[in-house]
């Protein structure tokens, strides 16, 4: 038995001539040809002397050969390594020593850019490919035989490392086996009830967990087909979505879909499941979704180091502002932030996680890796949460977004629940900024609906009819849009920096 993610796609695929992409300009990819093609880049990977366990890192456009590179990699037994484009040299630079890739593989126009970071880090080989699927690693695969013996690899031995976004301190190498991404797939499929009649519109990006694993992996192993959206464009998704069953979406896909007024019941009606995470989906979009469409939104929740941790129902009531239930052989607790102790029902604290989804720990950082990978093989995730009586896990914030002021606890996604239910707020976020009698202020930062009015004053008096005092914002600041990454977060430490005097003098 190979435990080589790229044999368990192979071996799940018998009817090689159904289709596995649909590009969108009309192509389709048949199962047969995606696999002859990533055999090419598996076999171009080996003229270069890379060998099982060498690191590939990737930094290109979204696009088919992009995927064939990334399937190429598996089969060839080496470590993909896929990087954000938005990564600058200097970053890239890090990423490079860290992990000592022997291939690095970037856009042609940056190639000359990152010609001396290359150099500085002794990677082996530095190669190009763009939007388009051309460039020198596309030419080289292009004359290789579309035949390879896909390298046998243990459940244990890794796949792929995923850098995380780091928001504190710098990026850590999240160490994915095979089994790790497997077994998770094996999960989704039973939780979503995926199959070969399926075709996902696959609109996210793939250096991410999100678009690269749970999207490709979950249709790939059960013989289902992408329409291959190379970026998210409401307007792309509105044409495309009458041929697809099914969308994974972070929450920025369900608002900008909501906010065109071509977006209908109609449009959705073939649609099987719509599925949200990566961020918190506020309850209002997953309302406004629902009675626009009929459709509950599913939301889940994970992150890089460990897959897919929880989901919604796809039978029962997917509660809006839940990330639902554990996925089976999840094990997830909440536990005490100072003593680690488990903590009754109900009660708020961290999100600790175990199963063969948990990752093998970071990349060359056993300090890291001790700090959060507990010996028992639980992993401490910083996010806080509860569970209800039902056993909806309601994820309340990171935990270090947990803001103290005045020595009481406030959680910012309670206060943004409330901010958002407002109807002339679109968006909020919700931070501790330094204040001198309080520790910390509570400052909500907001996004008004468009053609709305109202002020400060009214905003603080709205929430202060369902929040206790010492949780109602000091200050509401309004802003045109929240700063988001690509992933859809809030990136609430640029909002800490940017705010970090406000309540001084
Ligand atoms: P990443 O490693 O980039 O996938 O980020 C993982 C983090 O995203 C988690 O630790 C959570 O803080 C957040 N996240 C993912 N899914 C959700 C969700 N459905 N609701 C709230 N936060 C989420």
């Amino acid at each position: 038995m190979n435990d080589n993610l790229a044999a368990r796609f192979d071996a799940a695929n018998h009817d090689r001539q159904r289709p596995c992409i649909f590009t969108t300009n009309g192509q389709t990819i048949t199962y047969d040809s995606v696999f002859r093609s990533a055999a090419k880049y598996a076999n171009a990977l080996v003229s270069l002397g890379i060998n099982p366990g060498d690191r590939v890192a990737v930094q290109v456009e979204k696009s088919v050969e992009a995927l064939y590179l990334y399937l190429g990699t598996l089969m060839s037994g080496a470590v993909y390594l896929p990087l954000n484009n938005g990564y600058t040299p200097a970053e890239i630079s890090y990423f490079l020593e860290d992990a000592e890739p022997r291939l690095f593989v970037c856009d042609p126009q940056d190639r000359a850019a990152l010609e001396g970071v290359c150099k500085k880090n002794n990677v082996h080989r530095h190669l190009s490919l763009d939007a388009n699927g051309l460039g020198s690693v596309a030419t080289l695969a292009n004359a290789q035989s579309d035949k390879f013996d896909i390298v046998q690899r243990s459940g244990d031995d890794l796949a792929a490392i995923l850098y995380t976004s780091g928001t504190t301190g710098r990026s850590k190498g999240a160490m994915l086996s095979h089994n790790n991404l497997y077994s998770n797939t094996a999960a989704l499929l039973e939780a979503w009830q995926i199959t070969a009649n399926d075709t996902l519109l696959h609109a996210l990006p793939i250096f991410h967990t999100h678009g690269l694993f749970v999207a490709i992996s979950t249709l790939m192993l059960c013989g289902g087909a992408m329409i291959f959206v190379p970026k998210f464009d409401v307007n792309e998704l509105i044409r495309l979505m009458p041929r697809a069953t099914m969308l994974m979406g972070v929450p920025t896909f369900y608002s900008r879909l909501l906010n065109s007024p071509e977006f209908d019941r109609q449009l959705a009606q073939h649609m099987r499941l719509f599925i949200s995470g990566s961020a918190p989906l506020s309850a209002e979009t997953h309302a406004e979704f629902q009675s626009r469409t009929g459709h509950a939104i599913l939301e889940r929740y994970g992150m890089t180091e460990t897959n897919m941790n929880t989901s919604n129902p796809y039978e029962g009531e997917r509660r809006a502002g839940t990330v639902g239930f554990p996925l089976p052989g999840v094990e997830l607790k909440i536990t005490d932030p100072e003593t680690g102790d488990e903590l009754p029902l109900g009660e708020t604290g961290i999100i600790e996680v175990r199963g063969p989804n948990v990752f093998k720990g970071y990349w060359r950082n056993p300090e890291k890796t001790s700090l959060e990978l507990r010996e028992d093989g639980f992993f401490i995730t910083g996010d806080m949460a509860r569970i209800d009586d039902d056993g909806y896990v309601a994820i309340v914030g990171r935990a270090r977004d947990l803001i103290i002021s005045g020595g009481l606890n406030i959680y910012p996604a309670e206060v943004e629940a409330v901010l958002d239910a407002i109807p002339a707020v679109a968006e909020s976020a919700v931070i501790g900024v330094p204040h001198a009698d309080f520790g910390e202020g509570v400052t909500a930062i907001i996004a008004l609906r468009p053609g709305v009015s109202t002020d400060e004053a009214m905003i603080i008096a709205e929430a202060s009819r369902s929040l206790a005092r010492f949780k109602v914002p000091k200050r509401v600041l309004m802003v045109d849009a929240l700063p988001r990454n690509t992933m859809g977060k809030v990136q609430k430490n640029a909002l800490r920096d940017a705010y970090s005097n406000l309540y001084k003098n």
